[in-house]
């Protein structure tokens, strides 16, 4: 569980052969000024910064940044350009046998310092992301339950809806692990993942609570929406097929506990509700829903 996911730990990986590409550039751009030799000419080319293996992977990878923060990953572009621009400058300048211009030389230094300290808070904000997300089904993780209780809370308040806290269980999964091996179980709850991502409303947030257990945040206008969604959750897991390899695929069923939150009930007592709900569906025979008494 706490491996990082492949694509993160690629991002990383990436980004930090990409900072130290650019370290190394910088110092053979320093070699040159020394010693008065050229320093090449995809130093001296105005789109330079385009040509750097840092610039096109930055430029390849734009989207990722950009959705974690885009006047930061913009503020990368502008920086990276001005990096490249002095040190063409200075370098001109240099092989005409004639000084750089110090103006030159601090607004290089400065981009560059810029630069880095850009990357690092980028490789903080997708570590920090990746933390919190399940690797197995790339859905948050509980720790991220609290603060969008306090906000839905708050916003089922001043709109008059209800919210209800919903507790997703697997029937019988154990036998699934025991029959089949823990990789077809892990299967099995990346596609129920998918499923009810693709079921429930996209601002109806989605957790993976514990091992096959889900936490699901449900926004309704009457406790007839509430019933009308949770039969459509459990109809559609109950009738999509699970692919388990080439040849077989198997049929799961969830059981599921619903919570009506109070207005200023905390979440912990009502998952506690949530939970016993869940456990009366077991009791009473799985595959089904229960609302606790409110
Ligand atoms: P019930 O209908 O009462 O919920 O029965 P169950 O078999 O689903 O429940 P039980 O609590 O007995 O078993 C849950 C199993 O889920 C046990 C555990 O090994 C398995 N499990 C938990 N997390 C994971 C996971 O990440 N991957 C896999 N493959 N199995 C997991
Ligand atoms: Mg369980
Ligand atoms: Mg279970």
């Amino acid at each position: 569980m706490s491996d990082l996911s492949a694509e993160t730990d690629t991002l990383i990986a990436e980004l930090d052969t990409a900072v130290e590409a650019h370290m190394n550039w910088t110092r053979r751009i320093l070699r040159c000024a020394i010693l008065r030799s050229t320093p090449g000419e995809d130093v001296l080319d105005p789109m330079a910064h385009t040509l750097c293996r840092f610039g096109a992977w930055f430029m390849e990878n734009r989207c990722h940044f950009e959705a974690l923060d885009a006047a930061a990953a913009h503020r990368v572009e502008t920086v990276h350009q001005t990096m490249h621009d002095t040190i063409r400058s200075l370098c001109v300048r240099v092989m005409a046998g004639a000084a750089g211009h110090p103006g030159d030389l601090d607004r290089f230094e400065q981009s560059q310092s810029e630069l880095i300290s850009l990357l690092a808070s980028f490789k903080t904000l997708i570590l920090s992301k990746a933390v919190r997300r399940d690797p197995l089904t790339d859905l948050p993780l509980r720790y991220n339950i609290d603060s969008d209780f306090g906000l839905y809370q708050k916003e089922a308040r001043r709109n008059r809806t209800l919210l209800y806290v919903g507790m997703i269980d697997v029937d019988h999964f154990k036998p699934i692990n025991d029959t089949y091996g823990h990789l077809a179980g892990d299967k099995v709850l990346r596609q129920l993942a998918e499923t009810l991502k693709r079921t429930l409303r996209s601002d109806e947030p989605l957790y993976r609570y514990g091992g096959e257990e889900f936490l699901w945040l449900l926004k309704c206008k009457s406790p007839e929406e509430a019933r009308q969604s949770a039969r459509r959750v459990l109809a559609t897991v109950g009738t999509t097929p699970v692919p388990i390899d080439d040849e077989e695929t198997l049929r799961i069923t969830i059981t599921l506990g619903l919570a009506q939150v109070g207005e200023l009930e905390d979440l912990s007592s009502a998952i506690k509700r949530a939970d016993q709900a869940l456990y009366e569906g077991k009791n009473l025979g799985r595959n089904r829903y229960v609302f606790a008494a409110t």
